[in-house]
Protein backbone atom coordinates (compact mmCIF):
# COMPACT_ATOMS: atom_id res chain seq x y z
CA UNK A 1 0.00 0.00 0.00
CA UNK A 2 1.00 3.34 -0.50
CA UNK A 3 2.73 4.99 2.24
CA UNK A 4 0.61 8.06 2.10
CA UNK A 5 -2.71 5.88 1.92
CA UNK A 6 -1.66 4.30 4.80
CA UNK A 7 -0.90 7.04 6.79
CA UNK A 8 -4.60 9.01 5.70
CA UNK A 9 -6.12 5.39 6.91
CA UNK A 10 -4.26 5.10 10.26
CA UNK A 11 -5.36 9.04 10.91
CA UNK A 12 -8.83 8.44 9.86
CA UNK A 13 -8.90 5.46 12.21
CA UNK A 14 -7.48 7.43 15.23
CA UNK A 15 -10.23 10.18 14.47
CA UNK A 16 -12.73 7.91 14.39
CA UNK A 17 -11.92 6.53 18.12
CA UNK A 18 -12.63 9.56 19.89
CA UNK A 19 -16.26 10.91 17.00
CA UNK A 20 -18.67 11.85 18.35
CA UNK A 21 -20.39 13.96 15.46
CA UNK A 22 -23.37 11.38 14.95
CA UNK A 23 -25.92 14.08 15.25
CA UNK A 24 -25.69 16.61 13.77
CA UNK A 25 -27.82 18.19 11.35
CA UNK A 26 -27.00 18.48 7.28
CA UNK A 27 -27.17 22.00 7.08
CA UNK A 28 -24.84 24.14 8.53
CA UNK A 29 -25.51 25.35 12.17
CA UNK A 30 -24.05 28.40 11.84
CA UNK A 31 -25.46 29.27 8.50
CA UNK A 32 -22.72 30.47 5.94
CA UNK A 33 -20.58 29.44 3.16
CA UNK A 34 -16.97 30.31 2.85
CA UNK A 35 -15.59 30.14 -1.35
CA UNK A 36 -11.71 29.71 -0.51
CA UNK A 37 -8.43 28.47 -2.34
CA UNK A 38 -7.08 24.66 -2.34
CA UNK A 39 -3.78 25.86 -0.92
CA UNK A 40 -2.40 23.78 1.47
CA UNK A 41 -1.41 26.08 3.60
CA UNK A 42 -4.95 27.36 4.32
CA UNK A 43 -7.12 25.62 6.86
CA UNK A 44 -10.51 27.51 6.80
CA UNK A 45 -11.56 25.35 10.19
CA UNK A 46 -8.75 27.16 11.53
CA UNK A 47 -8.39 30.59 10.16
CA UNK A 48 -12.17 30.78 10.99
CA UNK A 49 -13.01 28.96 13.45
CA UNK A 50 -15.05 26.43 12.20
CA UNK A 51 -15.86 22.91 13.92
CA UNK A 52 -17.97 20.25 12.04
CA UNK A 53 -21.49 21.02 11.04
CA UNK A 54 -20.99 24.84 10.94
CA UNK A 55 -20.41 25.97 7.27
CA UNK A 56 -19.99 25.13 3.95
CA UNK A 57 -16.47 25.51 2.55
CA UNK A 58 -16.30 25.15 -0.87
CA UNK A 59 -12.66 25.03 -2.60
CA UNK A 60 -11.18 25.51 -6.14
CA UNK A 61 -7.69 26.27 -7.39
CA UNK A 62 -7.74 30.05 -6.59
CA UNK A 63 -11.27 29.98 -4.67
CA UNK A 64 -12.40 31.50 -7.76
CA UNK A 65 -16.01 32.02 -8.67
CA UNK A 66 -16.37 29.72 -11.22
CA UNK A 67 -19.79 28.15 -12.73
CA UNK A 68 -19.15 25.09 -10.31
CA UNK A 69 -18.23 27.17 -7.11
CA UNK A 70 -21.48 28.97 -7.82
CA UNK A 71 -23.53 25.71 -8.13
CA UNK A 72 -22.31 24.92 -4.62
CA UNK A 73 -23.06 28.39 -3.23
CA UNK A 74 -27.01 27.96 -5.02
CA UNK A 75 -27.64 24.68 -2.92
CA UNK A 76 -26.11 26.15 0.33
CA UNK A 77 -28.39 28.88 0.29
CA UNK A 78 -31.36 26.91 -1.95
CA UNK A 79 -31.39 23.58 0.10
CA UNK A 80 -29.04 24.11 2.60
CA UNK A 81 -30.04 27.70 4.03
CA UNK A 82 -26.90 29.67 4.39
CA UNK A 83 -27.06 33.58 4.77
CA UNK A 84 -23.99 34.76 4.37
CA UNK A 85 -20.97 33.96 1.97
CA UNK A 86 -17.43 34.85 2.35
CA UNK A 87 -14.67 34.77 -0.99
CA UNK A 88 -11.30 34.61 0.69
CA UNK A 89 -8.21 34.32 -1.80
CA UNK A 90 -5.08 34.72 -0.29
CA UNK A 91 -1.19 36.44 -0.35
CA UNK A 92 1.44 34.33 -2.70
CA UNK A 93 -1.20 32.52 -4.16
CA UNK A 94 0.04 29.96 -7.01
CA UNK A 95 -2.60 31.29 -9.39
CA UNK A 96 -0.92 34.40 -9.32
CA UNK A 97 2.18 32.35 -11.23
CA UNK A 98 0.75 31.91 -14.50
CA UNK A 99 -1.50 32.39 -17.22
CA UNK A 100 -3.70 30.96 -19.57
CA UNK A 101 -1.46 30.81 -22.43
CA UNK A 102 1.12 29.59 -19.90
CA UNK A 103 -0.60 26.72 -18.66
CA UNK A 104 -1.43 25.74 -21.83
CA UNK A 105 1.32 25.61 -23.29
CA UNK A 106 3.11 23.55 -21.04
CA UNK A 107 -0.16 21.11 -21.47
CA UNK A 108 0.45 20.69 -24.51
CA UNK A 109 4.01 19.80 -24.38
CA UNK A 110 3.78 17.27 -21.45
CA UNK A 111 1.15 16.46 -18.47
CA UNK A 112 4.14 15.61 -16.43
CA UNK A 113 4.34 18.08 -13.42
CA UNK A 114 6.43 21.34 -14.56
CA UNK A 115 8.97 23.16 -12.02
CA UNK A 116 9.42 26.87 -11.84
CA UNK A 117 12.20 28.60 -10.71
CA UNK A 118 13.00 32.92 -11.38
CA UNK A 119 12.27 32.53 -15.15
CA UNK A 120 9.16 30.79 -14.52
CA UNK A 121 7.56 27.38 -15.63
CA UNK A 122 9.34 24.84 -17.03
CA UNK A 123 8.53 21.52 -18.19
CA UNK A 124 10.67 18.80 -17.52
CA UNK A 125 10.01 16.28 -20.82
CA UNK A 126 8.68 16.65 -24.33
CA UNK A 127 5.94 14.38 -25.01
CA UNK A 128 2.58 13.07 -24.40
CA UNK A 129 0.33 16.71 -23.96
CA UNK A 130 -2.89 17.54 -24.83
CA UNK A 131 -4.08 20.76 -26.41
CA UNK A 132 -7.40 20.24 -24.48
CA UNK A 133 -6.13 22.82 -21.99
CA UNK A 134 -6.99 25.12 -24.56
CA UNK A 135 -10.98 24.73 -23.84
CA UNK A 136 -10.04 25.39 -20.31
CA UNK A 137 -10.56 29.08 -18.49
CA UNK A 138 -8.00 28.51 -15.83
CA UNK A 139 -8.98 31.91 -14.06
CA UNK A 140 -5.94 32.81 -12.48
CA UNK A 141 -5.30 35.64 -10.75
CA UNK A 142 -3.63 39.54 -11.12
CA UNK A 143 -3.69 41.04 -7.77
CA UNK A 144 -5.63 39.02 -4.88
CA UNK A 145 -7.65 42.26 -3.87
CA UNK A 146 -8.95 42.54 -7.73
CA UNK A 147 -10.14 38.89 -8.20
CA UNK A 148 -11.76 39.21 -4.72
CA UNK A 149 -13.94 42.10 -5.67
CA UNK A 150 -14.31 40.66 -9.42
CA UNK A 151 -15.68 37.38 -7.93
CA UNK A 152 -17.82 38.93 -5.02
CA UNK A 153 -19.33 41.08 -8.25
CA UNK A 154 -19.73 37.46 -10.22
CA UNK A 155 -21.67 36.32 -7.23
CA UNK A 156 -23.72 39.11 -6.42
CA UNK A 157 -25.04 39.39 -9.91
CA UNK A 158 -25.61 36.36 -10.65
CA UNK A 159 -29.34 35.39 -11.55
CA UNK A 160 -29.59 32.42 -9.12
CA UNK A 161 -28.17 34.54 -6.18
CA UNK A 162 -30.70 36.04 -4.42
CA UNK A 163 -29.98 39.91 -3.51
CA UNK A 164 -30.66 39.40 0.74
CA UNK A 165 -27.50 37.66 1.30
CA UNK A 166 -24.02 39.82 1.82
CA UNK A 167 -21.07 38.44 0.39
CA UNK A 168 -17.71 39.54 2.32
CA UNK A 169 -14.63 39.60 0.59
CA UNK A 170 -11.13 39.24 2.24
CA UNK A 171 -7.46 38.74 1.31
CA UNK A 172 -5.64 35.70 3.69
CA UNK A 173 -2.23 36.58 4.54
CA UNK A 174 -0.24 33.32 4.42
CA UNK A 175 2.93 34.98 6.41
CA UNK A 176 0.52 36.14 9.34
CA UNK A 177 -2.97 34.20 9.06
CA UNK A 178 -4.86 37.24 9.15
CA UNK A 179 -8.19 38.05 6.78
CA UNK A 180 -7.69 41.03 5.37
CA UNK A 181 -10.34 43.09 4.65
CA UNK A 182 -10.99 44.22 0.86
CA UNK A 183 -13.31 47.09 1.35
CA UNK A 184 -14.18 47.37 -2.84
CA UNK A 185 -15.36 43.87 -2.53
CA UNK A 186 -17.24 44.67 0.82
CA UNK A 187 -18.89 47.40 -0.84
CA UNK A 188 -19.60 45.20 -3.80
CA UNK A 189 -20.84 42.24 -1.99
CA UNK A 190 -23.28 44.46 0.27
CA UNK A 191 -26.97 42.86 0.97
ZN1 LIG B 1 -4.16 29.88 -3.84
Amino acid sequence: MSKLLNEVLNANRDYMASFDKADLPMPPGRQFAILTCMDARLDPAKYAGLAEGDAHVIRNAGGRASDDAIRSLVISYKLLGTREWFVIHHTDCGMETFTDEIMRDLLSSSLKTSSVDENGWHDCCEGNGSTEGNYIDWLTIKDQAGSVTEDVIRIKSHPLVPDEIPVYGYVYDVKSGLLIEVPEAMEAGRA
